[in-house]
C-alpha cells in the first residue's frame, strides 16, 4: 500500500468515524426528543386528567347538592346545561330544546314573565340575577326553584354569555308558606266566637293558599255528619260541585256510601293522608259511575282529611284536596302543618266556649244577683216593720214580766223565770233577726246608691273601740276580748254608727269562727300622719288563701268542713269594707287557714282624705 492509498484509507476512516459520531449524535438527539415528546405529552395529559377530574368534582358536588347549571350563548342562543339539571327540574332528559325560548317554556306561564325581566335586568345594567319561579314537570306536578346567574360581557361590553345555576327551593318555600299561613291562621281562628264561622273562615284562608279546595264537615248529633261548606278559588267550580250534590240521587245509604272517609275520620280521630290520588284509586271508591264521573271532572290529585277535636269531643272533619288547579301534592309536612292547623282550630273553638259559657255564667249571675237585690229590698223593708213591732212587744212583755216577778217575789213560784228566759231567748232571736235584716237593707241600699255615711267631726276612736269591746265582752262571757288602748288620740270625721258596724261585724265573725275560750285581740296604730289602723285578731279556723281574694264579696262565704254550721248570709264583710272605702280607707286581711285571722281597716284622720259617697 502507498502513502497516498493509506492517506486516503485515513480519510476514509475519519469519514466513517465522523458519520458514526453524527449517527450517533442523531440518535441521541431523537432520543432526546422523542423523550421530550414523550414528556409533554404525559404532561399535557396529566393536566387533563387533572382538569377532568376537578370537573368530575365539581360535577359531583354540584350533583350531590341538586344545583344544575346551564350557559346561555347570547350571540347565537344557545342553551347548554348540566347533565344532571334535567334531573334536577324533574323533566325528561332531552326533551329540552336548548335555545332561550325553550328554556322558559320550562317555566310555570305565571312566572314566564317575571323570570324573563330579571335575566333581562341583568344583561341591562345588573351583571347579576336571582329568581323564584315554578316549573310544571311531565306528570303535572309543579315546584319551585330559585336560579341564580351572572353575564360575562366581551370585551366591547356586549353581554356575551350567560352562567346560571337552577336548585330545588319547593320544601323550603313551603316550609315558610306553611309557618306565614299557620300565623294567619291564628289570627283568623281567635277572630270568632261562632265555630261554625271560625271553621268556615279556616277554610276560605286556607285556599288556595294550601288547598284547591277545602271542605268542612259539622257533626251535628252523634256519627251524623253535614258539609258546613265547599270552598273554593273560583266560584264557579263551587256551584258545580254543588250542582252535583243538589242533582245527585242521594238517599241516606248511599249518602253514607258518599261520607264513608270522612265518617272513618270522625269515628277513629285519625287523619286521613293520600299523597297521591289514582285513577284506580277514584274507581275503588266511586259509589256509581255519577260520583265516579264527579271525581274525575275534580281532578284530585292529593287529600288530607283531619279530624277537629274540641274538649275531647270530635267536632267535625276538615277535608283538604289539591286538584290539577294548583298541581300540588301534599307531602309528611303538609299533613304535620295541617295537623297542627287541627289542633289549634279545636284549641280555637274549645275557647269559644269557654268564654261563651263563662259569659251566660256572668250573664246568669248577673240576673240572680239582681234577683237577689229585689228580694233583698223588699224582704228587708217587708220585715223591718213587723219585726219592730214583735221586738217592741216582747221588750213589753219582758218588762211586765219582771215587773210581776218582783211585785210577787215573796210568793214562791210566781216569779215566772221560766216565762222571763222563753221571752229573753225571744228578744235574742229578734236582735238576730234585726241585724240580719238590716245586713239586707244596708246590700240593697249600697246596690241601689243610698248608702250614704252621716260624718260628724271629732269622733274620738279610742272611745268607740272602747264601747263596743265592752258591749260584747258583756254578751261573750266565754270568751276573753281585750283591747290594747293607744298612747295618742285619733279624731276623725267619721259616721260613728257604722264604724260602730264595722267593729260588731269583726268582733263578732271573730268570735263566731273560733273556739269557745279563744282569746280575740284589738288594738290600733297610727300609720303615716293622716291614717289610723284598727285591727282585730283571732286565733280561730282562718282562711284559705284561695277564699281571701273574694272575702270581701257580697253573699261570699268561705265553706269549710270546720264553719258549715256557723249562720250567716256572707254580707257583713261586704257592708264593712263598702263602709271602710267610702271614708277613705283600706281594708284588707291576714289569715292561716286552721291558725286565725288578723283583720285590718285604715281611717283617714281629721283632715284626711274624703271619699264621696
Ligand atoms: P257571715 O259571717 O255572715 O257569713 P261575713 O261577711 O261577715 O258573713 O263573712 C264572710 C265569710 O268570711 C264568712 O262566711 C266566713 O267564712 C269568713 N270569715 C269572716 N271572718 C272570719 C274569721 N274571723 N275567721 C274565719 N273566717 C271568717
Amino acid at each position: 500500500m502507498n502513502s497516498a492509498e493509506k492517506d486516503l484509507s485515513l480519510s476514509e476512516l475519519d469519514q466513517q468515524t465522523e458519520v458514526a459520531v453524527l449517527q450517533a449524535r442523531v440518535a441521541e438527539l431523537e432520543l432526546l426528543l422523542k423523550e421530550k415528546v414523550v414528556t409533554e405529552s404525559t404532561t399535557r395529559n396529566a393536566d387533563k386528567v387533572w382538569q377532568r377530574e376537578s370537573d368530575e368534582k365539581i360535577r359531583f358536588a354540584l350533583e350531590a347538592s341538586g344545583i344544575g347549571t346551564w350557559e346561555w350563548n347570547i350571540l347565537n342562543d344557545e342553551v347548554k346545561w348540566s347533565r344532571n339539571t334535567a334531573s334536577v327540574l324533574g323533566l325528561l332528559p332531552g326533551t329540552f330544546r336548548g335555545t332561550y325560548d325553550g328554556l322558559l317554556e320550562i317555566i310555570h306561564p305565571v312566572d314566564r314573565e317575571k323570570v324573563q325581566q330579571a335575566i333581562q335586568a341583568a344583561i341591562d345594567e345588573l351583571g347579576y340575577f336571582e329568581v323564584e319561579f315554578r316549573v310544571v314537570r311531565p306528570d303535572d306536578s309543579v315546584r319551585w326553584f330559585a336560579g341564580k346567574g351572572k353575564v360575562i360581557n366581551q370585551e366591547t361590553g356586549q353581554a356575551a354569555r350567560l352562567l346560571g345555576v337552577i336548585y330545588d327551593i319547593h320544601d323550603l318555600k313551603h316550609a315558610m308558606e306553611s309557618l306565614g299561613f299557620l300565623v294567619e291562621a291564628s289570627h283568623t281562628l281567635t277572630a270568632s266566637l261562632d265555630y261554625h264561622i271560625t271553621l268556615q273562615q279556616l277554610a276560605t284562608l286556607a285556599v288556595p293558599k294550601l288547598a284547591d279546595w277545602c271542605m268542612v264537615f259539622v257533626q251535628e248529633s252523634p256519627g251524623e255528619l253535614r258539609q258546613l261548606s265547599v270552598t273554593h278559588a273560583d266560584p264557579a267550580r263551587i256551584d258545580w260541585a254543588l250542582n252535583f250534590q243538589r242533582d245527585y240521587p242521594y238517599d241516606e245509604k248511599r249518602g253514607r256510601e258518599l261520607q264513608k272517609e270522612v265518617l272513618r275520620v270522625l269515628h277513629t280521630g285519625e287523619p286521613q293522608y293520600l299523597p297521591e290520588m289514582t285513577d284506580e284509586y277514584f274507581v275503588s271508591i266511586a259509589v256509581d259511575e255519577i260520583h265516579l264521573r264527579f271525581m274525575r271532572e275534580m281532578g284530585p290529585r292529593s287529600k288530607i282529611a283531619v279530624p277537629l277535636i274540641a274538649r275531647n269531643r270530635t267536632l267535625g272533619v276538615i277535608s283538604f284536596i289539591t286538584s290539577f288547579e294548583s298541581g300540588r301534592n301534599y307531602g309528611p309536612s303538609d299533613l304535620e302543618m295541617v295537623q297542627e292547623l287541627a289542633r289549634q282550630a279545636g284549641q280555637a273553638v274549645d275557647n269559644a266556649w269557654l268564654y261563651r259559657q263563662a259569659q251566660e255564667a256572668i250573664e246568669s249571675q248577673r240576673e240572680l244577683d239582681h234577683l237577689k237585690d229585689q228580694f233583698l229590698s223588699i224582704a228587708s223593708h217587708e220585715l223591718r216593720t213587723p219585726l219592730t213591732t214583735i221586738k217592741g212587744y216582747s221588750q213589753i212583755l219582758q218588762r211586765d214580766m219582771a215587773r210581776r216577778a218582783a211585785a210577787n217575789a215573796d210568793q214562791p213560784g210566781a216569779n215566772n223565770a221560766r216565762e222571763i228566759r222563753i221571752l229573753s231567748n225571744m228578744v235574742n232571736q229578734v236582735d238576730r233577726m234585726e241585724t240580719l235584716v238590716s245586713e239586707m237593707l244596708d246590700v240593697s241600699r249600697i246596690q241601689s246608691g243610698q248608702f250614704v255615711l252621716k260624718r260628724s267631726p271629732g269622733i274620738d276612736l279610742e272611745e268607740v273601740i272602747r264601747r263596743i269591746v265592752e258591749q260584747q265582752q258583756d254578751a261573750a262571757a266565754d270568751h276573753h276580748l281585750s283591747f290594747q288602748p293607744a298612747t295618742e288620740k285619733f279624731i276623725g270625721t267619721w259616721d260613728e254608727g257604722r264604724l260602730e258596724q264595722v267593729l260588731n261585724n269583726l268582733i263578732n265573725n271573730a268570735l263566731k269562727y273560733s273556739a269557745t275560750g279563744s282569746p280575740v285581740d284589738i288594738g290600733f296604730y297610727p300609720a303615716g300622719d293622716n291614717e289610723v289602723v284598727v285591727w282585730v285578731r283571732d286565733n280561730g279556723i282562718g282562711i284559705g288563701p284561695e277564699h281571701q281574694t273574694h272575702i270581701f264579696d257580697r253573699f261570699y262565704r268561705a265553706r269549710t268542713p270546720m264553719n258549715v254550721n256557723v249562720d250567716g248570709l256572707g254580707l257583713g264583710l261586704f257592708i264593712s269594707y263598702e263602709t271602710i272605702t267610702r271614708h277613705g280607707g283600706r281594708m284588707w286581711l291576714e289569715s292561716e287557714l286552721g291558725k286565725g285571722s288578723v283583720f285590718y281597716f285604715s281611717l283617714p284622720l281629721e283632715g284626711g282624705t274624703e271619699v264621696a259617697s
